[in-house]
């Protein structure tokens, strides 16, 4: 393809992996972002996010992170700091695992396609993870080959990296509209008033898409889900070795998190259908019904964190799409427009593997995912399916 000028929209990670990848195609690439980067607001600027490969039985979103994995681990060598950190992931259930479920089906994948996985008896929570309720929890799985990303530092690494290969960043710089002439995009203006030509645009402010492009809100939706920092009377208990990131069967509870982290706090996320609101909302703050359910959850499943002090607190924003997958596609309504958005809350794993989607979607090349990912209007907004099974399943 004749090789262009691309402004990329929002240097989260989505936008710079994209900016990097089109980068080293040959295109002339400018980011843009308000800044500070990475942007304390933004949803890839936090201390961990999980990265695992099992996906229940989407045997699709399965083998990206097979291939996402690999590259994670030769990004520790090549960026020469370990900025993934495979401590295995344990999934538990409430119940004994079964068909259908997300721990079963995706058990019984990451068994066929030869992952390290031992599924885990409440008799052996007990021993091994001793800050479990194992009553309550009497089957899952542990996932040797999953970890964590510390997602702050990758996306400052990578923006090094960006500069680095000749991305020219512009920090300070916010979108304000697109530039729309004869029937095509011709670039952006920016809040205060300059504009920015290039052949094409990528959108990738994450939650912020909704408010920046109002035409998205028929199939994004942005959602502050609650995060939580507690810091335990028995640090000891929740060490790596004995308390691997988690999921409390997730897809009933909604509850997931962390190891003691390097400034001694646990961290206890809420994966569920969350509040609807901009990103710049003022009421983006964890309430008090956020933490009295965080407490409940505790006292239930981790006992000896139950009354730990909170250290900090944070909402954090999914772009949420109806059916929870990216929505990674050249808008038809509106040539010159590619939108790369949808993370439903699970994409910063994909980092290492995503930029050349983006890339594939601005050159018009041809890949099987963006066939998943295309724009596809029949979606209509709202919470993902998997967020209103949640709210079933409660
Ligand atoms: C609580 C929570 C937990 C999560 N846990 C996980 C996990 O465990 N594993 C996982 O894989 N994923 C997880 N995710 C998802 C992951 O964080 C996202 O997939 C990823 O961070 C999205 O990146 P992004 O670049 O699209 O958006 P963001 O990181 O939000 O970046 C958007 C950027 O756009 C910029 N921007 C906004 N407005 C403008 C404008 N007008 N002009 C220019 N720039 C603008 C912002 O400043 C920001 O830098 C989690 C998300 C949340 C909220």
């Amino acid at each position: 393809m004749k090789k262009q000028k691309t402004i990329v929209v929002g240097a989260g990670i989505n936008g710079v992996v994209a900016a990097i990848e089109l980068r080293k195609r040959g295109h002339e690439v400018v980011l843009i972002d308000p800044g500070p980067l990475p942007h304390p607001l933004a949803a890839s600027t936090d201390i961990s996010k999980a990265v695992r490969a099992a996906y229940g039985a989407d045997e699709d979103y399965m083998a990206l992170a097979e291939q996402s994995r690999e590259i994670w681990r030769q990004w520790n060598v090549e960026f020469g700091v370990e900025l993934y950190h495979e401590i295995g992931f344990l999934f538990m259930r409430q119940r004994p695992m079964q068909p259908g479920d997300f721990e079963y089906e995706s058990f019984k994948l990451l068994e066929q396609r030869g992952h390290r996985i031992q599924r885990i008896s409440s008799k052996q929570l007990r021993e091994q993870y001793p800050a479990w309720n194992a009553e309550r929890y009497p089957d899952g799985f542990l996932d040797l080959e999953a970890g964590y990303a510390e997602s702050g530092r990758v996306v400052a690494t990578l923006i090094q990296r960006a500069k680095s290969l000749g991305v020219e960043l512009r920090e300070n710089a916010k979108f304000w509209e697109l530039d729309e002439a004869g029937g095509r995009v011709k670039g952006i203006l920016l809040e205060n008033g300059e504009k920015i030509a290039a052949a094409t645009v990528v959108m990738a402010v994450g939650a912020w898409i909704p408010y920046a492009l109002p035409f998205t809100r028929n199939f994004l939706r942005a959602s502050g889900q609650p995060v939580f920092h507690l810091k335990p009377d028995k640090p000891e208990l929740f060490t790596p070795e004995h308390f691997p990131i988690f999921g409390a069967d997730i897809s009933t509870t909604g509850y997931y998190g962390f190891p003691l982290n390097r400034g001694g706090a646990v961290k206890i996320a809420n994966h569920g259908p969350g509040r609807e609101m901009s990103p710049d909302s003022p009421e983006r703050a964890v309430t008090k019904e956020d933490e009295s359910k965080m407490r409940q959850f505790l006292s239930d499943s981790f006992p000896a964190l139950a009354n730990s002090p909170i250290v900090s607190t944070r909402i954090c924003f999914y772009c949420d799409t109806h059916d929870g997958n990216f929505w990674i596609a050249p808008d038809p309504d509106r040539p010159g427009l590619v939108i790369a958005a949808g993370d439903c809350g699970h994409g910063f794993k994909f980092a290492p593997v995503l930029g050349e989607i983006v890339a594939d979607a601005v050159e018009g090349k041809s890949n099987p995912l963006l066939e998943k990912f295309r724009w596809r209007p029949e979606v209509k907004a709202g919470e993902t399916k998997e967020a209103a099974r949640f709210q079933e399943n409660r």
